[in-house]
């Protein structure tokens, strides 16, 4: 996507404080972005975040959000368009804001007052703590798989380049199937490259999620952390199969440490499974 591509080369560009009117609008087009029918609850919640692979986006308030927002951006000069993402981000999180503060005000909460900030902090550093206990083994092997996963993408730009010249060749002397081998690559390296970090980031979810059940006892209800543990092993599951496949391509070249890599998810798999024995189990709405 063109805004896409300028927001990666740093275009940033100045956003200003919605207005209050500004912020209201916001927050009645999210309410209507989630009151259209067909709407899957929470679906988004479960799912890898790869929008354009989506089979589900008819029914996702997520998507349906971002599809209004691209469609003011369509169309705008780029600087525009960009100065309209950052201020879309402001006012996203401003209308957030705004809505809690009027929620917890209609409960009598007060969000500014002293004793409550300095308790959540309390009640966050006990969490994070508790999490960080709970999931050491798991969040090593997963940023272990994450560094070395980067490392690997970084050193294979070369065998790229030398698959490249050779499908080439092959489409030149009309042998082989040069596009469908084309197509796979790419898919397993798009595979690869959208797990990379999602992993880990799925993974501390379910951690601490599980803490937080724990602590509030809500063990017997189908549980959010297993949820987050399930997207985090289909994630596993689908990297440890591109990686398989990328393995065939460079074996010569990089061969050795695809498999240590392979090895390395294969173990993260088994230890994401022994922590959460039921998120297999988990019944994602809209997906299973
Ligand atoms: S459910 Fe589908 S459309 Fe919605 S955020 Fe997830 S991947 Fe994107």
């Amino acid at each position: 996507m063109k805004d896409s591509k300028n927001r990666k080369q740093g275009k940033r560009t100045r956003s200003r404080s919605p207005s209050a009117k500004a912020l209201d609008a916001e927050i009645a087009a999210l309410r209507r972005d989630a009151a259209a029918p067909g709407l899957i609850a929470g679906i988004h919640n479960y799912c890898d975040r790869w929008c354009e692979r989506c089979p589900l986006t008819a029914r996702c308030t997520v998507f349906r959000t971002e599809e209004r927002r691209q469609a003011a951006r369509d169309g705008a000069p780029d600087d525009t368009a960009n100065e309209q993402f950052w201020n879309e981000l402001v006012l996203s999180f401003s209308a957030v804001v705004r809505m809690i503060r009027r929620d917890a005000k209609k409960r009598g909460i007060d969000l500014d007052s002293p004793e409550l900030q300095a308790e959540t902090e309390r009640a966050d550093q006990k969490r994070r703590r508790a999490a960080a206990r709970s999931g050491s083994a798991l969040f090593k092997a997963a940023s272990a798989y994450r560094k070395a996963g980067h490392e690997l993408l970084r050193a294979l730009p070369t065998a790229l380049a030398d698959t490249e010249q050779a499908l080439v060749t092959e489409s030149r002397l009309g042998i082989g199937r040069p596009d469908a081998t084309a197509a796979a690559l790419r898919d397993a390296l798009d595979v690869v490259q959208w797990y990379l970090f999602f992993i880990e980031v799925k993974l501390r979810r379910a951690v601490q999620g599980a803490v937080d059940e724990r602590q509030l006892h809500l063990e017997d209800l189908p549980r959010d952390s297993d949820g987050s543990a399930k997207i985090a092993l289909m994630a596993i599951d689908r990297s440890l199969a591109a990686w398989a496949r990328l393995r065939e391509h460079f074996a010569a070249e990089h061969g050795d440490a695809i498999l240590d890599l392979l090895v390395q998810l294969e173990r993260l798999r088994r230890a994401a499974e022994t922590k959460f024995p039921a998120a297999r189990e988990f019944k994602r709405p809209g997906f299973d």
